[in-house]
Formats: C-alpha cells, sequence, structure tokens
C-alpha cells in the first residue's frame, strides 16, 4: 500500500503531456494505463519541485 502524500497528481487536470517525467531526476513519475500521470516511489521525490514548474496544467504539486 502506498503512503502519500508528497507527490500530488489532480488526473482531472492532467493531459499525459509526459513533460513531469521527462524532467524528474530520480524517474518516479510514469503514464498509468489510461495516459495520466502517476507516481511510482515518492520517497525518492527531491521535493525541488522541478514537475510542478514544468507542468503546463498545474496538474501536479508536491507538498
Ligand atoms: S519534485 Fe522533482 S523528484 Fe519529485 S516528482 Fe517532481 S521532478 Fe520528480
Ligand atoms: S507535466 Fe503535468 S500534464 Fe504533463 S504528464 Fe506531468 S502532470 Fe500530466
Amino acid at each position: 500500500m502506498k503512503v502519500d502524500k508528497i507527490v500530488n497528481i489532480n488526473k482531472d487536470l492532467c493531459t499525459g503531456c509526459g513533460v513531469c517525467i521527462k524532467i524528474c531526476p530520480p524517474k518516479i513519475l510514469y503514464l498509468d494505463e489510461g495516459g495520466a500521470c502517476e507516481v511510482k516511489d515518492e520517497s525518492l521525490c527531491d521535493r525541488l519541485r522541478g514537475c510542478e514548474r514544468k507542468c503546463p496544467t498545474g496538474a501536479i504539486t508536491i507538498s
């Protein structure tokens, strides 16, 4: 079971553009079967908010 939340993803806002996935240094982001961004192991997140800054729709935020 996943204990969240460092990486918060609003799947209603995510377009599946993949920008955050490309720039995430520890590569913990991926697209799920539905084409929305999902996080694997958020304990590896550097919390530097690169994804948050680059996401064109504001779908991903870091706590
Ligand atoms: S804050 Fe950085 S390490 Fe964490 S999910 Fe976003 S890009 Fe990846
Ligand atoms: S950058 Fe934003 S819209 Fe694009 S895949 Fe990531 S969370 Fe979704």
